[in-house]
């Protein structure tokens, strides 16, 4: 089992990613309220020469690609968070068994254990 001191610092260092990935999204897409955690990535305006165009729309798709994943990582985050909450971290989800300690240190959202996340 994790002692509450671990289980502390395991919080900080997930409220701190959680941080930073929120400041990352910001920097290129805003915060749709209405959906928890969802960030929509900011459309180009386009202007009216189509080389410039062509640039916009490809670092929009660049950007989308990164607003998923960091949406995800954000996600695993949160429920790890409310799993500290709950009292169930560091269980996995899919088997009930203990994730390995030094799993959750390398990855402090990691909801499964390392037979289940294959
Ligand atoms: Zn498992």
């Amino acid at each position: 089992m994790i002692n509450k001191e671990k289980l502390e610092e395991t919080k900080n260092k997930l409220e701190e990613k959680k941080e930073s990935i929120i400041g990352e999204l910001k920097n290129f897409a805003w915060e749709n309220k209405s959906i928890k955690d969802n960030f929509e990535t900011k459309f180009p305006q386009l202007g009216s020469h189509q080389d410039e165009n062509a640039i916009e729309v490809s670092d929009y798709e660049n950007q989308l690609s990164v607003e998923h994943s960091l949406e995800d990582d954000l996600k695993k985050i949160n429920k790890a968070l409310e799993k500290i909450k709950d009292g169930t971290y560091g269980v996995c989800e899919k088997c009930g068994g203990e994730i390995n300690p030094e799993r959750l240190e390398a990855f402090p959202e990691a909801v499964e254990c390392m037979k289940c996340n294959k």
